[in-house]
């Protein structure tokens, strides 16, 4: 038996949720959960036992407010001071990504939770302006396109640029202000529909794109003084922070399973970009000097808030099961390698 060891004292920590079997699926022992550490077991091949460790384990009891106070809450608070903080939920198709960050409305996941502590959290700054920007966007075979509008009209979707700074952005996204919890709730709902729509009528599935939503936060002080010379200056500082928090597309190796041409292209832009985004992980934990962020759309437009002082969590999300044994086994090796 090995232990391999992952994400723990990282600057990207990884941890990891197992789902329970659902109503439909035969229940057997094969993923254990002990403290920080899950073991999986081969039943087909000797019952081989693989274990990992990660910084923190969540079994198939967890629940969403669990995960969001022991792992999410930690990071994301540090918002308010201007702390950039990216999220990944990581895993097969099946395997609880899409539950994990958004959830359902009796269960609400990290995404509707975070949105929640934002507003919360700006009644502690009665004397400035705090601001909560959103943006959502999704990533299909390498092309962005906006989920706060609808899909028609646009095309070959948004292009990435650099401004004058060096500083990246996704050209013509939508960057709602949102001020309150309801508002955020209207726009993230439609918001969703519109990602179902767009791949329902592109017939593919939805668990074939990544979906970005970001929370820009910022807090300005307020100048009791009025400034008599120059009105436009009323502000004394303002800090600024970013939450990114991304459903990513399914990581199984599709080419398994579908040959078609479409299928196919579809499947290396998912497997290259899942790939770099490993690296990058890899490399920012390791302090590389040099980190590929440029080697996919999803990690030049995430590499703002991922290196220097950006915090970043992945959750490696695990279907029980023995028919998941490789696709679990893959999954958990793709996180330890990002040590
Ligand atoms: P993915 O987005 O990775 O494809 P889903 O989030 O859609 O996976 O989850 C697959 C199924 O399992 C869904 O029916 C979902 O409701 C259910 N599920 C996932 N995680 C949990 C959980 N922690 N508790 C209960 N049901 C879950
Ligand atoms: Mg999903």
């Amino acid at each position: 038996m090995s232990i391999k060891k992952s994400g723990v004292d990282e600057k990207v920590k990884v941890v990891c949720r197992v789902r329970p079997f659902l109503d439909h699926e035969a229940p057997d022992d094969s993923v254990a959960v002990e403290g920080s550490e899950i073991k999986i077991t081969n039943q087909r091949n000797t019952n081989e036992i693989v274990s990992f460790r990660f910084s923190s384990c969540h079994g198939p009891e967890a629940k969403q407010v669990d995960i969001y106070e022991q792992d999410v809450q930690p990071m994301i608070g540090k918002v308010f001071s201007g702390m950039d903080s990216t999220i990944f939920a990581y895993g097969v198709t099946g395997s609880g990504k899409t539950h994990t960050m958004q959830g359902t409305e009796d269960e609400p996941g990290i995404i509707p939770r975070v949105a929640q502590y934002l507003f919360q959290r700006r009644l502690d700054y009665p004397k400035h302006t705090v601001k909560v920007h959103v943006s959502y966007m999704e990533i299909y075979k390498e092309l962005v396109y906006d989920l706060l509008i609808p899909r028609e009209g646009q095309g070959a979707g948004l292009s990435i640029r650099e401004d004058s700074s060096r500083n990246i952005f996704v050209a013509n996204l939508t960057d709602r202000e949102i001020n309150s919890l309801e508002e955020f709730d209207h726009i993230y709902n439609n918001a969703c529909k519109n990602r179902s729509t767009a791949s329902t009528k592109m017939n593919v599935s939805s668990s074939r794109s990544h979906a970005i939503l970001s929370f820009q936060v910022t807090v300005a002080m307020d100048n009791d003084e009025p400034q008599k010379d120059d009105d436009s200056d009323t502000e004394q500082y303002a800090l600024s922070g970013k939450i990114n928090l991304i459903d990513l597309a399914g990581s199984e190796d599709n080419r398994r399973t579908d040959n078609g041409k479409e299928r196919l292209a579809e499947s290396g832009a998912i497997n290259k970009s899942l790939f770099v985004l490993g690296q990058v992980v890899e490399s920012i934990n390791a302090a590389s000097s040099r980190i590929p962020f440029r080697d996919s759309k999803m990690t030049r437009i995430l590499q703002p808030s991922l290196g220097g002082k950006a915090q970043g969590m992945m959750i490696v999300n695990i279907a029980p099961g023995q028919s998941y044994f490789m696709d679990s086994y893959n999954s958990l090796n793709f996180a330890t390698k990002s040590k």
